[in-house]
């Protein structure tokens, strides 16, 4: 790519017949809307990581602030990110035509993106075959499955790194059941004490800081597999919409070492072979704590089943869609009951016997 093609896919705009330059999954270049020529992402890809509690955090990322606006979203108050030449837009969550937001953008850029791995004729196809093979989807459901709406959104996440050093104590058990000479069963427990240090490391824990979707939400849709990941350019953002963080880093915290907390109990119970838990008190000290504004790709998909509103949320670099799919209660039901017959079922054979 010469300077001028450089420079003019820079500002977005098609080099050939001035058409704007849209971000093209496939290819994982810029795509001109009107005449389909490509234009590469020049990326060095020098992904800033910032350490937790520094004062300063502002990232030189491609001008984010300078080349995007920031829109409010007057109904559902979504921070929807427009870029140089979105003019008009509408809110991706809610559908509310969108409105300038005076206040300055958070000063908080964003460090490094996913890129949209396909693009929305693929998610298209990835849903049905998600829906297709899930068990618990009414069969009418899969049979017709409803028009949907598809929007292509980058969500805001925090990506923490941590060390941490445990010291733990508890109690675990195992069970063992013997039968009296009446025939009756007896379980007991035998309990045994356990205590340790326990060191472990964690890499792009991923905490949301979007004001419209849940760590629930997210939590259905990830991993993501951030070492694929990309130091933010304005071009990965062109044609989809964006939403600016809403949590800051510093509210996030207790989320993310809430999350790290468990990953290290179960870490350590890993190491044993029980039953059940008794008790186990951890205690943990964290180091080297470092972060990464990320924005992730997600396809939301809209549709009405039954005249009640379902959006079930897909991760935009994997196809892994979250669990808000409409479900037969039949088919829950059945999974419930057909194992308590069979339990039901061989209590009567061993009274017969
Ligand atoms: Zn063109
Ligand atoms: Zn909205």
């Amino acid at each position: 790519m010469n300077k001028e093609e450089i420079l003019s896919s820079e500002q977005g705009k098609c080099l050939g017949c001035g058409g704007n330059l849209i971000f093209c999954p496939p290819t994982q270049d810029l795509c001109c809307e009107k005449c389909s020529k490509h234009y590469e992402i020049i990326n060095d890809n020098k992904v800033e990581i910032h350490s937790l509690y520094e004062k300063s955090k502002l990232t030189k990322t491609d001008d984010f602030q300078e080349v995007n606006k920031l829109f409010k979203c007057p109904n559902c108050g979504a921070n929807i990110v427009l870029n140089q030449f979105e003019i008009a837009k509408k809110c991706p969550y809610c559908g509310t035509s969108l409105v300038i937001e005076d206040r300055v953008m958070q000063n908080q850029n964003p460090d490094a993106c996913i890129p949209f791995a396909f693009d929305e004729r693929e998610a298209g196809e990835y849903f049905v075959k998600n829906v297709k093979k899930n068990f618990f989807v009414p069969n009418k459901f899969k049979k017709n499955i409803p028009e949907n709406k598809i929007h292509g959104i980058y969500i805001p996440a925090f990506g923490f790194d941590a060390k941490t050093v445990s010291s733990y104590r508890g109690r675990l058990y195992n069970e063992h059941t013997h039968t009296d000479s009446n025939g009756h069963s007896h379980t007991t427990r035998s309990y045994f004490s356990v205590s340790g240090t326990h060191n472990d490391f964690f890499e792009d824990v991923i905490v949301e800081c979007s004001s419209k979707m849940t760590q629930t939400e997210i939590e259905g849709v990830i991993p993501y597999n951030c070492e694929k990941k990309k130091a933010y350019k304005n071009s990965y953002i062109m044609g989809y919409s964006v939403e600016h963080y809403n949590e800051t880093v510093e509210a996030s915290i207790p989320k993310y070492k809430s999350i790290v907390d468990d990953y290290i109990r179960r870490n350590i119970l890993r190491k044993y072979s029980y039953d059940g838990v008794d008790y186990l008190n951890v205690s943990t000290s964290y180091s080297d704590e470092k972060y990464k504004y990320y924005l992730l790709p997600i396809y939301r998909f809209e549709y009405k089943y039954k005249n009640k509103d379902y959006s079930t949320y897909m991760n935009g670099q994997t196809g892994k869609i979250d669990n808000n799919v409409p479900k037969s209660k039949l088919k829950i039901a059945l999974t419930i009951l057909i194992p308590l017959l069979i339990i039901l079922l061989f209590i009567i054979l061993g009274h017969i016997n």
